[in-house]
């Protein structure tokens, strides 16, 4: 585990509140699809001593490394102050919770909830650079339609072979929408993945859709082994 500084060379508006953050790290960053790191804000007084987890969304295949990060408070409000040129500091990688590589050989199944979209969009476009032959299954909850980040990459993920991206939307949805509504549940679940205890399993987001999809899966026979799962709410995780 290493210290990287980096220059942000590009910021995208992914949604109303989430922005992408695209660096050249100065030095490699030798991480796994899911990990993660504790970023600062390099030479910032008002934010000195602060360090928050955010995770690599891009592929390490690629020669810069992307975060994308929701706005919720204090610190993710500074980081979406930033502009082209201010520097990261980047200490990872960490956790091992949500790896994937090359060496997973399982059909896997992605349980994503908002923000927790980052570890599996890493693991999709590095599964998609390495040319890798495990299916992957994305069901992907939001609230509403503009909550869904990186809709245009993963409508084109949805149309390649082998992968297959299923929005549900929990608040409100467009009159015209044809994904799924309603909280992740077991029939929602059994539409979309047959031979449930044959996946692997990852699930990123809030603590109660945690909760829910693992008493779903042990239900459902799915062995413990077969369940990965990284809660960010935990108060102090990461630090
Ligand atoms: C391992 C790990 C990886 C992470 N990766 C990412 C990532 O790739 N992208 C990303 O956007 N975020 C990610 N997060 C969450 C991110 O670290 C927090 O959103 C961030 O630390 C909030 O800092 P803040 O100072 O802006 O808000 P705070 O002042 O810490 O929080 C403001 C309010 O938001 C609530 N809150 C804090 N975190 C969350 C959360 N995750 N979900 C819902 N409410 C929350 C707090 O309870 C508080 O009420 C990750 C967290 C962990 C543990």
């Amino acid at each position: 585990m290493k210290k990287v500084e980096g220059e942000i060379r590009e910021i995208k508006d992914e949604t109303h509140d989430v922005k992408t953050f695209r660096l050249k790290p100065e030095g490699s960053i030798d991480f796994t699809p899911g990990q993660y790191c504790l970023v600062s804000i390099a030479e910032s007084e008002e934010h000195k001593g602060v360090r928050k987890p955010f995770t690599y969304a891009s592929s390490p295949t690629k020669g810069y490394v992307e975060l994308t990060i929701k706005k919720i408070g204090e610190f993710t409000t500074a980081l979406h102050d930033l502009s082209v040129g201010d520097r990261l500091v980047l200490d990872g990688p960490r956790g091992e919770s949500l790896n994937f590589d090359e060496d997973v050989k399982e059909d896997v199944v992605f349980l994503a909830g908002g923000s927790g979209i980052t570890p599996f969009i890493s693991a999709i476009r590095y599964a998609i650079d390495k040319e890798l032959e495990n299916h992957m299954t994305l069901i992907f909850s939001n609230r509403t339609k503009d909550d869904i980040i990186y809709k245009k990459e993963l409508e084109n993920v949805n149309k390649r072979s082998g992968f297959k991206v299923v929005n549900t939307l929990t608040d409100e949805w467009p009159k015209d929408w044809e994904g799924e509504t309603g909280l992740l549940d077991e029939e929602m679940v059994e539409r979309h993945v047959d031979s449930l205890d044959e996946k692997l399993w990852y699930i990123c987001g809030p603590p109660p859709m945690i909760d829910a999809m693992e008493d779903l899966l042990l239900g459902k026979d799915v062995p413990e082994e077969r369940l990965r799962y990284e809660n960010w709410m935990i108060p102090g995780k990461g630090d």
